[in-house]
């Protein structure tokens, strides 16, 4: 087969331990999956978990010990952090029930969904799709992926971003309001996932405003560090 022009190459992010890459299909996200967030968002109580997706070219791989760079994005004047653990599905599924989602999951690592805050709000208030304000190019940096058997305890492990090596966010995975499985059963009930996708599990609280500069250096414990600079 040819094309009228050459088709755009494969997003690909490293893995821990392997010379081969993670060819990323999907970038799928959960919003509010953490209480306190919810709460800085002005909401409450736990709702059924709602997703958002970004294009796969919007993911920023980072190599292990580098620092990634993401440019300043347009139109905004309110750049927001969101620290995240991110899962990266190794065998697709749908109706996936939440005791077996471990078996379907490839890996972990640390990720950046970077917002446009302030587009993302004028959005939601006129009852908007967000896709200005979380999908822009650029939006999802993200660092090496561990497998999965190498991080037994991520359910349980300290995530946290710091700015200038202050903390912005610091949290605990435990405290997802809809845990990694959950998410999963939920996510797979509305799309059949396949290997490749990624799924940006929601960010705790303490979300606020990088400008061009900044270096943000993202932890979960366990992972592989994430470090990307604003240019
Ligand atoms: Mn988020």
């Amino acid at each position: 087969m040819s094309f009228v022009f050459s088709p755009a190459a494969v997003v690909s992010v490293p893995v821990v331990g392997s010379a081969a890459r993670f060819p990323v299909r999907r970038v799928y996200c959960v919003g509010r999956n953490y209480e306190e967030h919810a709460k800085e968002m002005g909401f409450t109580g736990r709702e059924p978990p709602f997703f958002f997706l970004k294009p796969a070219d919007a993911v920023v791989p980072v190599e292990a010990g580098q620092t990634g760079q993401i440019a300043y994005p347009t139109l905004t004047k309110n750049f927001h952090h969101e620290i995240e653990l991110v899962v990266a599905i190794g065998t697709g599924g749908s109706h996936i029930q939440a005791a077996d989602a471990h078996k379907h999951i490839f890996g972990y690592a640390v990720g950046l969904d970077m917002t446009r805050r302030d587009l993302q709000g004028e959005m939601k208030k006129q009852g908007r799709p967000w896709c200005i304000g979380k999908a822009f190019d650029q939006s999802a940096p993200i660092g090496p992926i561990t497998p999965a058997a190498q991080v037994p305890d991520v359910a349980q492990a300290e995530i946290a971003v710091q700015v200038g090596g202050v903390d912005r966010q610091r949290s605990n995975v435990s405290k997802l309001i809809w845990n990694i499985g959950e998410t999963i059963e939920h996510l797979s009930a509305a799309w059949e996932l396949q290997p490749g996708d990624l799924i940006y599990t929601g960010t705790p609280e303490g979300v606020a405003a990088v400008v061009v500069g900044d270096v943000m250096v993202g932890t979960v414990a366990g992972l592989e560090t994430l470090t990307v600079k604003v240019v």
